[in-house]
């Protein structure tokens, strides 16, 4: 079994914790904070016990060496005001005096580490690097969901150095909410997905279709499944690969009676970034020249419906081009009436990436049950998949 954060005795111990904050930087300051807001809960728990905390994460692609614009400084900066007091904070993860400071902290204080990937090491899941990094502390906790599908020194090799190795209160929450809910969940269970690529979410659908009810599909995944269904889908993004695949989960979805409801009419254009012509078109009449790039108001109305009558829904993946303004209304409208459903006890579950980005753009992530910090490791936890990093705490 894996140990959750209250199976420790803290008290006076040093708590290396893996957390994720690889987080959007813009000229030295944090854009969003979200992940750094979700690991504070944990921090706070093994300060409050009585123990000192060394933090370490990953921030970017520096690509094995130092890079100012990847300094996890500016983290530090929103951490200590998260946490009102202030931080020490290294230069280098592995060096023999940020060694020394986490061997010199008090209980109660806050130790945070340079990006670990200014070292090739830590994506190499170099022996020696993990044993280096281990040295930070006498139990690790990972509360690092987002970085659990990838096998690095800091989440899986580190592992080895500790006989006192748990999860943190984020990742608890993550396996909860991605995994165990969709056990037994509140029925009728409807999916929501969108996004650009088939591909990514296929295992994610093949994975419910036996328990969701409904599939509800926009976005520019759409395209594949209209094309494969014999229609044309003019200038749309589609994925000539996944037209026999996408044509397989059509029949399997009708063989274990789950609907996949497509949409009824887009709002398409020539060109997403100049378009001299946009117009609202039937999912049946897309002109050659055109191209889908957000649903249309009847399928907002139609998908309203059913999202409306649901027990448990899980989104994954815009309904359109969010990120420009012809587009992005099918996106902004559903992220306004499931902003609603919490309130009407409908249990509102959002994978991580771009959905997330879209309910920060249009609403608040508190108007969620959960909205997970992940995005690559979310849809593998959802497809089914094993997550080595989780895997490597010992068994769910
Ligand atoms: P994904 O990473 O597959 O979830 O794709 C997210 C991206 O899908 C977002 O950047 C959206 O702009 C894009 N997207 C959504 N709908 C469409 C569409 N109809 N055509 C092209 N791109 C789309």
């Amino acid at each position: 079994m894996i140990r959750s954060l209250n199976s420790f005795d803290l008290k006076d111990k040093r708590v290396l914790i893996r957390v994720d904050y690889n987080v959007p930087i813009e000229d030295g300051v944090v854009k969003d904070a979200y992940r750094i807001q979700c690991s504070i809960p944990t921090i706070k728990e093994c300060l409050e016990s009585g123990a000192s905390v060394v933090l370490m994460s990953h921030l970017g692609r520096p690509e094995g060496k130092f890079n100012e614009d990847y300094s996890l400084i500016s983290v530090g900066e929103v951490l200590s005001d998260f946490l009102e007091i202030p931080i020490k904070f290294s230069h280098d993860c592995i060096s023999e005096d940020a060694i020394n400071v986490t061997i010199g902290l008090h209980p109660g204080e806050v130790h945070l580490l340079e990006n670990l990937r200014f070292h090739n090491a830590e994506e190499e899941n170099d022996i020696e690097f993990s044993r280096l990094l281990s040295k930070h502390g006498q139990i690790y906790i990972n509360d690092a969901f987002g970085t659990s599908h990838r096998s690095h020194a800091s989440n899986v090799g580190v592992t080895d150095n500790f006989t006192h190795k748990g999860m943190g209160l984020l990742m608890k929450k993550e396996i909860q909410y991605l995994q165990n809910k969709f056990k037994n969940p509140k029925e009728p269970l409807v999916l929501l997905l969108g996004g650009a690529k088939i591909s990514g979410k296929i295992d994610l659908i093949e994975n419910f279709l036996i328990d969701a009810k409904t599939i509800l599909i926009g976005g520019g995944m759409t395209f594949t499944f209209l094309k494969a269904m014999g229609l044309d889908v003019g200038k749309s993004i589609i994925d000539e690969q996944m037209i026999s695949v996408a044509n397989k989960v059509i029949k399997k979805a009708r063989q274990n009676r789950v609907k996949i409801v497509f949409p009824i009419d887009f709002i398409a254009a020539d060109s997403i970034d100049k378009p001299s012509k946009i117009e609202t078109i039937s999912f049946d009449s897309i002109p050659t020249n055109m191209m889908g790039l957000d649903i249309g108001p009847e399928t907002i109305k139609l998908f309203s419906k059913i999202l409306q009558k649901s027990g448990t829904i899980l989104w994954n993946g815009p309904m359109g081009v969010f990120e420009k303004k012809n587009f992005e209304n099918g996106t902004k409208e559903i992220t306004n009436l499931l902003s609603e459903l919490k309130d009407e006890n409908i249990i509102t579950i959002v994978g991580g990436g771009d959905s997330a980005s879209a309910i920060r753009k249009f609403s608040n992530i508190e108007n969620f049950t959960h909205v997970s910090t992940g995005g690559g490791a979310s849809l593998e936890l959802l497809s089914g998949k094993n997550l080595p990093a989780i895997e490597a705490l010992g068994k769910l």
